[in-house]
């Protein structure tokens, strides 16, 4: 069983940022307002995340950390209409089988905190909402951690998925320190905000705002004009009904609707997020969440290359 845990735990554990993005999404789940992620050593010393949500009653404790139990789906059905991030149900059992896991929570009506390091539950003190707090990472899988690159390197990664979820989560603040040090910190603030803090300046002066919907389909978000993006290759954000995504066909839509108009930004800078019916796309089809398939590609590809397109032929007119 506990090689069984090992494998399932690739995925989900492939690195400390893989982690980082987990917690991230269990304490959003939980209907966090702020989120305060503390990491050590590029996360492989720990990686401690913190939130306001709601908390796990005392009972379901021993469940939460084990394998294929998951709160959120209870249905095929529902399966197939996921609204929540995690739905899987493996991420703490995966992270436990390879690090030292300590699962602090505590619900509105809780007297007080309850901890379970190990399997075992012992009172603890603590606010509402739940702490995990992950120590040395692939500490019995040596194997694993020799891949990982330099501790500044797998901060970089770490960072990286923050940033992504803290500009799809305008509603919530978020801090994150290294070794100690605040690195970012973001308040609840509009999108906008959010999106110059994140973007930068150069971003927040010359951008569009974008707002079109057709049928089950809405885009919105802002994009960049050429001056915004310096060429930076990391200001490309694409969200699909919340989720970041990094794929071929939207970013593809995007780049041809830029190379149409401005002819050639060969790295727009954009927060776009794409909503629409659940049932018309699958986010399941890679095991890091991060491609996704359409029902009809033909019709999102099309939509959202008019949409980026006819918000830039509009200034360029
Ligand atoms: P999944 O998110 O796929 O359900 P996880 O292993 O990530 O599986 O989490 C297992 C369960 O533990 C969740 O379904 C949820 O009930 C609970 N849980 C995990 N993290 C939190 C959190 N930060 N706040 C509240 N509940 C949590
Ligand atoms: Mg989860």
């Amino acid at each position: 069983d506990h090689l069984i845990s090992q494998i399932a735990a690739g995925e989900v554990v492939e690195r400390p940022s893989a982690v980082v993005k987990e917690l991230l999404e269990n304490a959003l789940d939980a209907g966090a307002s702020s989120i305060t992620i503390r990491l050590e050593e590029g996360g492989v010393k720990r990686i401690a995340i913190a939130d306001n949500g709601r908390g796990i009653p005392q009972d379901q404790l021993p469940l939460a950390v084990e394998r294929h139990a998951t709160s959120k789906i209870t249905s095929l059905e529902e399966l197939e209409n996921v609204a929540t991030l995690g739905f899987r149900g493996e991420a703490l059992a995966s992270i436990a089988s390879v690090a030292l896991l300590t699962l602090t929570t505590r619900t509105a009506d809780a007297a007080h905190a309850w901890q379970i390091e190990n399997g075992k539950i012992t009172p603890a003190s603590g606010a509402q909402g739940t702490t995990v707090d992950v120590q040395d990472l692939y500490y019995n899988t040596p194997a694993r951690r020799k891949f990982l690159k330099s501790d500044q390197t797998e901060f970089g990664h770490c960072a990286e998925v923050v940033r992504r979820i803290a500009l799809a989560r305008p509603d919530v603040a978020f801090s994150l320190s290294h070794n100690g040090k605040t690195v970012d910190h973001w308040m609840v603030t509009p999108i906008a905000k959010r999106s110059a803090s994140i973007l930068g300046e150069a971003f927040a002066n010359a951008r569009l705002a974008l707002d079109e919907s057709a049928g089950p389909l809405r885009l919105h978000g802002y994009i960049g004009l050429p001056t915004a993006s310096k060429g930076r290759a990391d200001a490309q954000f694409f969200y699909v009904n919340g989720r970041f995504v990094r794929d071929k066909l939207l970013t593809h839509a995007v780049r041809a609707a830029y190379q149409d108009v401005l002819h050639g930004d060969r790295y727009p800078s954009y927060v776009i997020a794409l909503d629409l019916d659940p049932a018309l796309v699958d986010v399941n089809v890679h095991p890091s969440k991060i491609e996704v398939r359409f029902r009809d590609s033909r019709a999102v590809h099309q939509f959202v290359f008019h949409a980026v397109h006819r918000a830039l032929a509009q200034t360029s007119a």
